[in-house]
């Protein structure tokens, strides 16, 4: 199977009323996890690789390593670059065959983000890649501010409306409450704004900055528009504490691969249990 767009995959996911979950690859082992967690499940899967991944693979490993995924996979698997922050990148990324980008321009005024959106979707929407964009500032949880500070970021309905009648994007990256990394307490999401910008947009909503929210509150995102859902610090978490197991169990192990393998396949269980949450679990018959 060729890589798909997520355009398509969030369309059947808002026919029937679950997310897809969007997974961060660094790596071989990673991308592996991703693929085969996803057919173990029966669920259409998103890889996306951050500007940070691309830089460490190189973009020919990354796309590489998805296509090869991709067509050895039993159900569908889309490509997507997430938070791209330079149209250079995103340009960079549809040209070697992601079949989806997002181009964050979060930090832009609405009328610069609107402009730089519509100029990725002339090249993105020809060839049939989807366009991911953000507005209101997701930001980090590591970020230093306070909650009325981060209330202040949020997304704007009214402006959330317009950003999207305006460009016609295929799905919108909106700040609810969730951040980027470890949370320190619990996140607390503002439904009632996620409700709000779902009735004025009615298009899939991207969920951000998702692990270490209670599956609970996932759940009820979804139920209320959301329809992709990225989780990236999870599989870190996983990836690195079982490779930190399996050196701690065996100290003079030398093979790389008995350190890699059993981080790959802890790495499988944790996103199996997310596609379970997000329901797309037994999609794909
Ligand atoms: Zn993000």
């Amino acid at each position: 199977m060729a890589l798909v767009s997520v355009a398509a995959l969030l369309r059947e996911a808002e026919r029937e009323g679950y997310a897809v979950g969007a997974f961060n690859t660094n790596n071989m082992e990673i991308a592996q996890a991703i693929v085969e967690a996803a057919e173990a499940e029966r669920s259409p899967v998103i890889m996306q690789a951050s500007q940070g991944a691309i830089t460490y693979a190189g973009l020919e490993y990354i796309t590489s390593l998805a296509m090869v995924a991709a067509s050895k996979a039993k159900v569908p698997v889309a490509l997507h670059l997430d938070h791209g922050t330079s149209f250079a990148q995103v340009v960079q990324c549809i040209r070697s065959g992601f079949s989806s980008v997002m181009y964050d321009g979060s930090k832009l005024s609405l009328k610069e983000n609107i402009a730089m959106t519509l100029k990725v979707l002339e090249i993105a929407r020809p060839i049939g890649v989807s366009v991911e964009a953000e507005l209101g500032k997701i930001g980090g949880t590591e970020d230093d501010i306070t909650v009325d500070e981060r209330e202040a970021l949020f997304t704007d309905p009214d402006e959330a409306e317009l950003f999207v009648r305006e460009t016609g994007i295929d799905c919108l990256a909106i700040a609810i409450g969730t951040a980027h990394g470890q949370y320190k307490g619990e996140p607390k999401l503002d439904f009632e704004r996620l409700k709000k910008i779902k009735a004025l947009t009615k298009i899939p909503i991207v969920l951000h900055g998702s692990s270490g929210v209670p599956d609970e509150a996932v759940q009820e995102a979804i139920r209320l528009g959301i329809r992709k859902v990225n989780i990236d610090t999870n599989i870190r978490e996983t990836f690195v504490w079982a490779m930190r197991q399996a050196m701690e169990k065996n100290p003079n192990e030398i093979d790389p691969r008995k350190i890699l393998g059993p981080a790959r396949k802890e790495t499988i269980e944790i996103i199996r249990q997310k596609i379970r949450v997000f329901g797309s679990s037994g999609r794909i018959k």
